[in-house]
């Protein structure tokens, strides 16, 4: 796994943003917090300046007014005064008895009086309207100032409103930008995050990560991207050492099973072939008690024979003889089930075996309406050829009886690996499960049972059993009652060597 970035990376944009809002943030509330009341006291400054300057200008207007308004009347005085003097100077006074200096020195001074009189009302008047223009301009000023109060207190709550609004303008905005941005590069990255977890936690590890997005969310998935890829090998390897684990224990189990079945099958052949030594030793001494005591019976009926000329008793010796001939018979077969030995040993061409078995079986083949199948490969054993070819007639005679109603008898010979084998399968009435473990025993039969004429010695598999065995080879059968049964006999290339101990007695043939 990468390790987390120190250095966290939020996209410019969206800094700059925040920044520009902020700073206009801080701008609008330094305006409302500071400068909007000082701009409002120097507004009221500035005008009461303006109102000052104003009431001057117009004291001085109106000074200057009065100033020329006073001049005008006393130049007008003046030049009354001139022309009062003018006419009293044109009087025909002389037409008077009177002192005439004097009465023109009485109107003149009169009139010098009048016209220092009419100066000094003129300036009065002057001052006069001058106080009064002042108590006007004083009156407007005041008022002026008032109202330049009140536009002033007007502006300023207007401005604090104005500020205040884009203040809050602003703020939202900066709100808005800031969930946004919270929305976009956290919350939801984070929800993705989240949800990819709980997938993962749940094994998905194919779940679709968010794509990092260059600040710490980034960083935080590019790491968990990473974890999850680390996983995904992890949980791989796991799978692959799963798999071949159980793979492996799946073949350590067949291997097993094999080697166990093995076991058990070596185990019942050893069983077996312990069961048939003993059976055989003790069908091998009886047989050879038997033999000579059925060869001093049959001798003593043969001599007997020769010397009766009574047809009657000359019919019960040859009765005796047939009798000791088929005992005879079967001791014989009964010392080949117990014989170990071959009697000869040579080639034995399969192939050719069963040819000339089946020779011998296809006449009552075709009675019974059964179809024979060759499957003839080439394979070659040492061995003794007729013990072999009486195996074969064995079983195939066995498997013509468990067809009465016809049916298919499929005869196959085969090379294996470890010399050759033939194989008797045909698709009667099959075996009882419970006859299997007892088929090869001598005696054992089911064809005594009902059908006299069918009656069976049950030494035939145990003869056959005892052939193979002295090959050194292995019987075996597969068998489904109603379906058929399968013999198959498979032989070394080469017979063992021949038994140390002396081969029993041979029994004397039927005379
Ligand atoms: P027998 O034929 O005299 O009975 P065997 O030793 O040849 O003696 O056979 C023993 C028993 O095995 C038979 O009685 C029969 O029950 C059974 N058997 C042998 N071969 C077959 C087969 N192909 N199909 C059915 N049963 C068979």
């Amino acid at each position: 796994m990468s390790p987390a970035s120190a250095t966290p990376r939020r996209p410019l944009a969206v800094r700059l943003l925040v920044l520009l809002l902020t700073a206009l943030l801080l701008v609008l509330l330094g305006l409302g917090a500071g400068l909007a009341p000082a701009s409002a006291a120097a507004f009221h400054r500035h005008g009461e300046d303006l109102v000052r300057g104003g009431g001057a200008a117009m004291r001085d207007l109106a000074a200057q007014q009065t100033v020329a308004v006073e001049t005008l009347l006393v130049d007008l005085i003046r030049r009354s005064a001139e022309a009062r003097a003018a006419a009293v100077a044109d009087l025909p006074l002389e037409l008077l008895d009177h002192d005439l200096p004097s009465i023109r020195a009485a109107i003149a001074e009169l009139d010098a009086a009048r016209a220092v009189q009419q100066g000094q009302n003129a300036h009065r008047l002057a001052r006069e309207l001058i106080r009064r223009a002042d108590l006007r301009i004083d009156q407007g000023l005041a008022e002026l100032q008032t109202r330049q109060s009140d536009a002033l207190s007007a502006f300023g709550s207007s401005l604090r409103t104005t500020l205040l609004t884009v203040t809050a303008l602003l703020f939202a905005l900066l709100l808005l930008v800031l969930a946004l941005g919270l929305h976009r590069h956290v919350l939801a990255p984070t929800q993705r995050l989240r949800a990819a977890t709980q997938r993962i936690a749940q094994g998905d590890l194919a779940v679709a990560l968010p794509t990092p997005s260059g600040d710490e969310l980034g960083d935080l998935a590019a790491d968990f991207a990473a974890m999850v890829a680390e996983l995904q090998r992890a949980r791989a390897e796991v799978e692959r050492l799963t798999h071949g684990l159980e793979a492996e224990v799946v073949r350590k189990t067949q291997h097993l099973e094999r080697a166990l079945a093995e076991l058990r099958s070596s185990h019942e052949q050893l069983a077996r072939a312990e069961r048939f030594a003993a059976l055989g030793t003790l069908a091998g001494g009886i047989a050879h008690e038997f033999h000579n005591v059925i060869g001093g019976i049959r001798g003593c009926a043969g001599e007997l024979l020769q010397d009766t000329q009574d047809p009657a008793s000359a019919e019960t010796l040859q009765v005796i003889q047939r009798a000791a001939d088929r005992a005879t018979s079967i001791v014989q077969q009964l010392l080949r089930f117990a014989r170990r030995s071959l009697d000869r040993r040579g080639p034995v061409d399969l192939p050719q075996l069963a040819e000339d078995a089946l020779r011998l079986c296809e006449p009552a083949a075709r009675r019974q309406g059964v179809q024979v199948v060759r499957a003839l490969a080439p394979a070659v054993v040492q061995g003794d050829a007729d013990a072999l070819h009486q195996v074969l007639v064995n079983l195939l005679t066995n498997a013509l009886q468990a067809m009465p109603q016809g049916g298919q008898l499929t005869v196959r010979t085969a090379a294996t690996e470890r010399g050759g084998q033939f194989e008797v399968a045909d698709t009667g009435v099959g075996i009882a499960e419970a006859c299997l473990p007892h088929l090869f025993e001598p005696f054992f039969t089911t064809k005594d049972r009902g059908d006299h004429t069918r009656r069976g010695t049950g030494l035939g598999l145990s003869v056959s059993y005892g052939i193979v065995q002295a090959h050194g080879g292995a019987i075996a059968v597969a068998s489904q009652p109603g379906a058929g049964s399968t013999f198959r006999v498979d032989l070394p290339a080469v017979p063992p060597p021949q038994a140390a101990e002396p081969a029993p007695d041979q029994p004397a043939g039927p005379a």
